[in-house]
């Protein structure tokens, strides 16, 4: 049996499910107020059989945003919860998707007591941005600041990059790029940003930009310098490339119509050695797979 034969299974609330089989109820606090926390993580096929790109760190960020909202989250369960929905998919290549959220009962923004659930999808990979060169416009809309909301993956602030995301594509371009209001750059809707300036790499840092794990492995793989960058500075790069667990480097041809080395050289070794990287292929691998 394939993976794509076999039943895909959910893990929900401590046991395996049939996908098809789980719904929830319409009075889900977390559909109402976005009341949840998730990730997004990646399995690899490697040599050695399928193995998770670090995941303690995806689900030590979760454990940030389920203290947060008063979720209790249990690492160990969850580690054990993501490795057999893998296995039960029977999964190489895949993009892993935990959930955790405020159930039913009642109206009311209060979730003192409130039931919450855990849950685990996969699915046989999920591109995102395909590691095409990606056409970015800056958006109109602001990055929710974190003084506001914490830059954690808290499932309704996804509301602003949601909305990005539809203004950049109907007026035709991939990708939106959040500025702030001193013309500083945040990030992606999805991926934080890098740049490339006369053979120097540096990673784009931001109060409001989420601490992402793929902007971390990059910086210690590259010894990149982490600073925060004015979109001035940005456009005066040779190279922009996008970086996330989805995206993973993710070269950008051009920012409203500046456009940026057609080659992507740098970006593009940056992308082999990540991908050998997660792929068990490079030296930087063993401290960071987790077999499955
Ligand atoms: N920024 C945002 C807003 C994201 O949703 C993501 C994807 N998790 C990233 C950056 C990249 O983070 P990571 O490398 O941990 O996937």
């Amino acid at each position: 049996e394939t993976a794509a034969e076999a039943p895909q299974k959910l893990w929900f609330d401590g046991t395996l499910v049939d996908q098809g089989a789980l719904q929830a109820t319409l009075g889900t606090h977390a559909l109402h107020y976005g009341s949840g926390v998730f990730e997004g993580i990646r399995a690899y096929a490697t040599r050695d059989g399928a193995a998770v790109f670090r995941l303690p760190e995806h689900l030590e960020r979760m454990r940030k945003g389920c203290e947060l909202l008063g979720m209790d989250f249990d690492t160990a369960r969850a580690t054990e919860a993501v490795l057999q929905t893998l296995r039960a998919n029977k999964l190489g290549d895949a993009y892993i998707r935990p959930l955790a959220w405020y159930g039913d009962g009642g109206f009311g923004l209060d979730v003192s007591g409130r039931a919450h659930h855990f849950m685990v999808a996969t699915a046989a990979t999920n591109l995102h941005l395909n590691g095409n060169r990606t056409r970015v416009s800056v958006s109109k809309w602001r990055r929710n600041p974190a003084s506001s909301l914490p830059p954690l993956k808290l499932c309704g602030a996804y509301v602003n990059s949601i909305l990005a995301k539809r203004e950049t594509k109907a007026r035709g371009f991939d990708e939106a790029m959040f500025v702030d209001e001193d013309n500083y750059v945040v990030e992606c809707t999805g991926a934080n940003l890098f740049f490339v300036r006369d053979g120097a790499i540096t990673a784009v840092e931001h109060r409001d930009a989420l601490p992402g794990i793929t902007r971390d492995t990059l910086i210690r793989i590259t010894g990149a310098d982490s600073r925060p960058v004015s979109l001035e500075e940005l456009l005066d790069a040779d190279e922009v490339f996008a970086c996330g667990t989805a995206a993973e480097v993710a070269p950008i041809a051009e920012i409203d119509g500046r456009s940026f080395d057609a080659n992507s050289p740098l970006s593009r070794e940056i992308g082999a050695v990540y991908a050998a990287t997660v792929r068990g292929e490079s030296s930087w691998s063993g401290r960071w797979l987790t077999r499955v």
